[in-house]
């Protein structure tokens, strides 16, 4: 089934959500963008995503093999010049605004998620070395890695370091000449080794003599694969797992046996460079839920027109009609293309305001900061719930692998685990970003969303959110932590539920009556008329306490 990349659905977010011309982005360029991605993406990535899921990638010795055809595609990835669109331009990218790159990986994510995370590795690692890096990091490295030569990775990870990052043991010693020696090792890291590029540069959070227990204690190494005199590094890929999905990207055991370093940033101040990356990734890894989610939502809608089942529930002896017809599954279709939009929206403009906040717009730098855990969590949520109603589209036709729609949800369900767990991310939002700038950051977001909110339910869900974020600051950690999953689902159906009714009166008011706008302002109404009563129904969970988990051990559910 041939995929198209959703170039009008993306302009219309760009103009209306993110509102691309304040950031002085101009219409043509981001036209020429759109087109060019999606020509990229559809021409050279999708057809590979397959291959990429049958073949994966091989361990070879301590080599890695990429599937056929992903080495030519990955040259024609730089070639074409699409690691650069949102770079800095002194490094040399085109210094485009993030939430046009956004639109770029969307596509890459949607056509190939596999292939996709090799330059949404690099976009965090440009972000870090942007800020932290040392005059000749940026002059040596930043530019090779942002034209794509040298793809970067994150080595956060290590068997007993996942969501505690602060327990990780990797070490660094003074070499006495500016540079460090790198010992340990570090499990799942994504694009560990592969034969895409000559040299891969690692950025490696490590311990130095005698720092601090936790992430106070952690420093960031940028470590490449090649030193610059063209020796092989002392890094050793001693394996790749073996997954449920995203079989193309090798996740890479590295053993670091003295490789050697440099520091970025300061000494110990690990955790601040990795966040900057991290932050970035967070969001990136959001989008990889939307790209599968417009994915298998096409595909279903190509696969539910085709297949012929069963007569009309109202001429029950009537020809047999195609599955779209049936209410059940016009129900999952509509609800596929509604959180699909409503990731996007709410995606888009959380990097939107990362494009502000780089003006020096200090409250965008914090809504940015808010948004990001709803658009982490909730992004790839929608994506694993899209691509499993994707599948159940399909009928068994969607449990066995022919189809493809099978290894959209296998390949989706990595999302809410790596860049800090959903959890995590839940964690983040009700301990850190409620009350972010005193609670300005999210009284401010709710104060907006009041502003522009027309419909009832709408409103009636953002009373809830508030009365819950009130209730939530004033409870213990604990009570706090119980009900901040089910807080995020309603906070995140919130924002984006306020940015597609902002879509579809802006679809009004353009009088577009074609196909297209009255699928999308249907999709917009079921988003309001049914996800967001459901976020509602979550607040008795959000407000119910830890007493409610903690009432018996864990052992008692055995
Ligand atoms: C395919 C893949 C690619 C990856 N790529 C990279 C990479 O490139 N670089 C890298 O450094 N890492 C990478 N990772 C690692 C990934 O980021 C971790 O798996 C993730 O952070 C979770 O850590 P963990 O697996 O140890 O799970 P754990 O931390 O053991 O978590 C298990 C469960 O407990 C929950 N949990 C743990 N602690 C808490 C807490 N304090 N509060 C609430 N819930 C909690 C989690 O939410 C989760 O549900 C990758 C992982 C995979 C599988």
């Amino acid at each position: 089934m041939s995929f198209a990349c959703p170039t009008r659905d993306q302009r219309l977010v760009l103009d209306h959500v993110v509102r691309i011309a304040e950031l002085g982005a101009d219409g043509e360029i981001v036209d020429a963008v759109l087109e060019g991605a999606a020509a990229f993406a559809e021409g050279e990535l999708a057809p590979l995503n397959r291959i990429g899921d049958t073949v994966r990638a091989r361990h070879d010795g301590d080599a890695v093999r990429m599937p056929p055809g992903f080495v030519d595609a990955y040259r024609a990835f730089v070639a074409g010049g699409w690691q650069t669109v949102a770079a800095p331009q002194e490094a040399g990218g085109q210094g485009l605004p993030l939430a046009l790159g956004a639109a770029v990986m969307e596509d890459l994510n949607a056509a190939n998620l596999a292939f996709a995370l090799c330059p949404m590795l690099s976009i965090g690692a440009i972000e870090a070395l942007a800020r932290f890096g040392s005059d000749q990091q940026k002059r040596d490295y930043l530019p090779r890695i942002v034209s794509g030569e040298w793809p970067a990775t994150m080595n956060l990870t290590e068997p007993q370091a996942g969501s505690d990052v602060g327990a990780l043991k990797t070490r660094a010693e003074p070499a006495g000449d500016g540079s460090w020696r790198i010992t340990g090792t570090k499990i799942y890291i994504t694009y560990g080794e592969h034969d895409l590029a000559d040299n891969i540069i690692h950025l490696v959070l490590a311990r130095t003599p005698d720092a601090p227990a936790g992430t106070r204690g952690i420093s960031l190494f940028l470590v490449p694969k090649l030193l610059p005199d063209g020796r092989r590094n002392a890094i050793v890929c001693a394996s790749i797992e073996h997954k449920l999905g995203i079989h193309a990207s090798p996740t890479c055991v590295l053993n670091y046996d003295g490789a050697t370093g440099w520091l970025v940033g300061e000494e110990r101040g690990g955790m601040r460079a990795m966040f900057a990356m991290m932050n970035n990734a967070r969001l990136n890894v959001g989008l990889q839920g939307v790209g599968i989610a417009e994915r298998a939502t096409q595909r279903a809608l190509a696969f539910a027109a085709e297949r012929i089942q069963g007569a009309p529930a109202t001429d029950p002896a009537g020809a047999a009609v195609a599955i779209a017809e049936h209410a059940d599954v016009r129900r999952m279709l509509l609800r596929m293309r509604a959180l699909t939009m409503g990731a996007r929206a709410l995606t888009y403009a959380a990097f939107g305001e990362i494009d502000r906040a780089a003006t020096g717009d200090t409250a965008a730098a914090d809504r940015a900061a808010l948004l990001t855990p709803l658009a982490k969590a909730w992004g790839t949520d929608v994506g694993c719930e899209v691509a499993s109603l994707g599948v159940q589209v399909h009928g068994g036709m969607g449990y066995v692998e022919e189809t493809g729609a099978a290894q959209h949800l296998r390949d989706a369900r990595i999302a809410p685990i790596y860049e800090g767990t959903n959890g995590i991310q839940a964690a983040d939002l009700v301990q850190r970003k409620l009350s972010l700038g005193n609670g300005d950051a999210f009284d401010s977001l709710i104060a907006d969303i009041r502003a522009e909110a027309e419909d009832e339910r709408l409103v009636a869900l953002t009373d809830s959110v508030e009365i819950l974020a009130a209730t939530l600051r004033n409870a213990t950690v604990e009570d706090r932590l119980a009900g901040s999953y089910p807080f995020l689902t309603m906070t995140s159906v919130l924002v984006a539920g306020w940015l597609l009714e902002r879509l579809g009166r802006a679809m009004e008011a353009a009088g577009e009556a074609d196909e297209f706008s009255r699928g999308r302002r249907s999709a917009i109404d079921y988003f309001l008329a049914a996800v967001v009563p459901e976020a509602l129904g979550l607040g008795a969970a959000a407000g119910a306490g830890a007493e409610l988990l903690y009432r018996v051990p864990a052992s008692a559910l055995a």
